[in-house]
C-alpha cells in the first residue's frame, strides 16, 4: 500500500519506521523537522519507566518498546537509552503503584518495592517527607527525545522511506467527501500525526476532545560539582505524593532537569511566548528546597516549554475516521506517548493492514462530552 503520514514526531515516526518495514511505500510529511523545538517529541530526554497503575496494556507496551529502542540503538550506534533506574514516590495513594508493581512481576519487569529506610540509605539526596511507598525500578531510565526521532528518520530514509519537508494543509471541512485527498498523490492511505497540531487541523472532530496544556521543564546547576546529583549516584525518579513533579539527574549533556507534571493551563501553539513563569519557577524552587535539601544554591541553567496533548482520560487516540476509513488518527500523547512509539507504530501497522481492530481504549467514540481532562496518573 502507498501510506502517507502527516507528522515526524514520536508517534508518526515510529509509524513510519514500521510500515515501511511491514512492506509498505511510505512517504513521511513533517512541517519543520523531527523532534523541533515546538513539538511534543522536542528537547533533550524522556523517561521510560513500567508502572502504569491498572493498565496493564501500556505495561506489555512499555516492555516491547524498551526492546525496540534498545533494537534501533543497535542498529545506529547510537545510545538513546540510558538505564539509570527509576524511583517512584508515593504519598497516601500507592495503588497506582500496587497493582502495577504485581503485573510488572508476572512480566518479568525488574521492580522492587523497598522500604523507606532503603531508600533512604541507597538514596540520600532525596528528602522523604510526606513520602508512605516507594518503588524502584532499576532496569528503566531515560531516552534521548530529539536525537531519538533524529535518528529514526535517519533510518527510516536509509530503509527506502521518503522523507518531505512540508507542511501539508488538512481542510476538515472537505473530509467527508471521499474523493478529497489530503495529500495530492494518490496514497491508498492517510496517518494524521500531527501532536498537538490536531486540535486545530480537526476542530469539528477533536476540538473539545484535546486540551493542549502548557508545561514547563527546568535544567539545574549546582554551584560546585557535587556527583551524587549524577546519574552515577541516583535514579530518575516521580513523585506521585502531594505534588505531581519528575525528574533526571545530572547527566552529560544538561543540568539536573526537574518539571511539574500537572497540567493547569493551556497553550497557543502559534501565539505564545515559550518562556517560564515567575510564579511556576518560585514554586519548582520551592519544591527543590523541599525534596532536594542537600541540593546547594540551586540556579536554574535552562528552562523549555512544551506542551502534552491531553485526552479526558490520557489514553491516546488511535482510531480511523469517523467519515473516511482511510484515514487514521493518532494523538492524545497525554504527556506519556514517547516511550511507547515502538509499540503505537507497530498498533498502527496493525490497524492499516486489517490485523488488529481499533482498541476501545483508544477509539474516538469513547468520549464523552461531560468528561473532565485526566491524566494517565488520574488524578
Ligand atoms: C515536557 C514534556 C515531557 C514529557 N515527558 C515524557 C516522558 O517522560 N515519557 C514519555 O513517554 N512521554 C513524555 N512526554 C510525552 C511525549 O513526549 C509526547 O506524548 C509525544 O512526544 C507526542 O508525540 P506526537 O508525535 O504525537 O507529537 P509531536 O512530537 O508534536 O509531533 C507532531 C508533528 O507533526 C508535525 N505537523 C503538525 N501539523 C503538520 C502538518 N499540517 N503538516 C506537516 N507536519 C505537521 C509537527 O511539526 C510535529 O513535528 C512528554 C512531553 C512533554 C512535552
Amino acid at each position: 500500500m502507498k501510506i502517507s503520514i502527516i507528522g515526524a514526531g514520536v508517534m508518526g515516526m515510529w509509524s513510519a519506521y514500521k510500515l515501511l518495514d511491514a512492506g509498505h511505500q511510505v512517504n513521511l510529511y513533517e512541517a519543520y523537522y523531527p523532534g523541533h523545538t515546538r513539538s511534543s517529541s522536542g528537547g533533550e530526554s524522556r523517561l521510560i519507566r513500567g508502572i502504569y497503575g491498572k493498565d496493564d496494556l501500556y505495561m506489555d507496551w512499555v516492555q516491547y518498546s524498551l526492546e525496540q529502542w534498545q533494537k534501533i540503538e543497535s542498529k545506529l550506534g547510537n545510545q538513546l537509552f540510558y538505564p539509570v533506574g527509576c524511583l517512584w514516590m508515593f504519598g497516601n495513594e500507592t495503588a497506582y503503584g500496587d497493582y502495577a508493581f504485581d503485573y510488572l512481576k508476572k512480566i518479568d519487569w525488574p521492580i522492587d518495592s523497598i522500604s523507606l529506610n532503603e531508600t533512604r540509605n541507597r538514596f540520600p539526596q532525596f528528602s522523604l517527607k510526606g513520602i508512605h511507598k516507594t518503588y524502584y525500578e532499576p532496569n528503566s531510565g531515560y531516552l534521548m527525545a530529539r536525537l531519538g526521532c533524529q535518528l529514526i528518520k535517519k533510518l527510516f530514509v536509509q530503509a527506502g522511506g521518503t522523507y518531505i519537508q512540508e507542511q501539508i494543509p488538512v481542510d476538515e471541512n472537505r473530509l467527508e467527501d471521499f474523493n478529497y485527498k489530503i495529500i495530492d498523490h494518490d496514497s491508498d492511505f492517510v496517518v494524521l500525526a500531527c501532536g498537538p497540531w490536531l486540535k486545530s487541523l480537526l476542530k469539528n472532530l477533536l476540538g473539545n476532545k484535546l486540551m493542549i496544556s502548557r508545561q514547563e521543564i527546568y535544567y539545574f546547576s549546582l554551584s560546585a560539582p557535587n556527583p551524587s546529583f549524577n546519574t552515577s549516584s541516583m535514579p530518575a525518579w516521580i513523585d506521585l505524593s502531594e505534588r505531581n513533579y519528575y525528574g533526571i539527574p545530572f547527566t552529560d549533556q544538561r543540568g539536573f532537569k526537574m518539571a511539574d507534571d500537572s497540567r493547569l493551563s493551556e497553550i497557543d501553539l502559534e501565539e505564545d511566548d515559550r518562556l517560564p513563569t515567575p510564579k511556576k519557577i518560585e514554586a519548582i524552587k520551592d519544591y527543590m528546597r523541599f525534596r532536594f535539601p542537600t541540593f546547594m544554591h540551586p540556579k536554574i541553567s535552562e528552562a523549555r516549554v512544551c506542551q502534552y496533548t491531553n485526552t479526558t482520560d490520557g489514553n491516546f487516540i488511535i482510531d480511523f475516521h469517523p467519515q473516511r476509513k482511510d484515514i487514521l488518527i493518532i494523538g492524545g500523547g497525554s504527556g506519556h506517548a514517547f516511550k511507547l512509539g515502538p509499540s503505537i507504530g507497530s498498533h498502527v501497522t496493525q490497524l492499516v493492514s486489517g490485523q488488529a481492530n481499533v482498541n476501545p481504549m483508544f477509539s474516538l467514540d469513547r468520549f464523552n462530552d461531560s468528561d473532565k481532562f485526566q491524566s494517565q496518573f488520574k488524578r
